[in-house]
């Protein structure tokens, strides 16, 4: 039941100054930081990350965005955390996600828009969907040794 799973705070997220606000977010509900990175990956490494997307329409303007800047990935772990998460983040499309998620909170692209203009729905964050996905996307973006176990005070309080 305690999972681990990645979140990346994409590159519009980093360029909005939302780092601190979104981590805050996921630090109050009790989730564990076990793994943080910065990186700026190239059009290769997306198309891995992005394996499943590669072939549709909208992947050219997913990966101009996933490259376009520096992102910050988080291991995080916590009690069904894949499901958590994605709960917290909302809807892909922040037109449909609801007040109170990340994305309905801090960001408003329509798939009418951005598909429009050709790039991707600006949508701060990435979270894994499944415990399958986690565990290939955290083998794909940390070193074991880049993950750390430690006791928080949420083991203690919120556990
Ligand atoms: P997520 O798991 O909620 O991030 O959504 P997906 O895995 O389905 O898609 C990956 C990312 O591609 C999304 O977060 C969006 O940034 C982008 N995206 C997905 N679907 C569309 C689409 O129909 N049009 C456009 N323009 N971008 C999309
Ligand atoms: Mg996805």
């Amino acid at each position: 039941m305690i999972e681990r799973t990645l979140v990346l705070l994409k590159p519009d997220a980093v360029q909005r100054g939302l780092i601190g606000e979104i981590i805050t977010r996921f630090e109050k509900v009790g989730l564990k930081m076990v793994g943080m990175k910065m990186v700026w990956v190239d059009r290769d490494f997306s198309k891995k990350h992005y394996k499943d997307h590669v072939e549709k329409g909208f992947y050219k303007g997913l990966e101009d965005f996933i490259v376009e800047g520096p992102l910050l990935a988080l291991a995080v772990e916590g009690i069904h955390a894949v499901e958590l998460i994605r709960k917290m983040v909302g809807s892909t499309e922040p037109r449909k996600a609801l007040p109170g998620t990340i994305r309905g909170d801090f960001a408003q692209h329509s798939y009418e828009y951005a598909d429009k203009k050709g790039i991707a729905i600006k949508n701060l964050i990435h979270a894994s969907d499944t415990a399958e996905n986690a565990k290939r996307e955290l083998e794909l973006w940390f070193k074991k040794e880049e993950m750390h176990s430690y006791k928080t005070l949420s083991e203690t309080h919120v556990f």
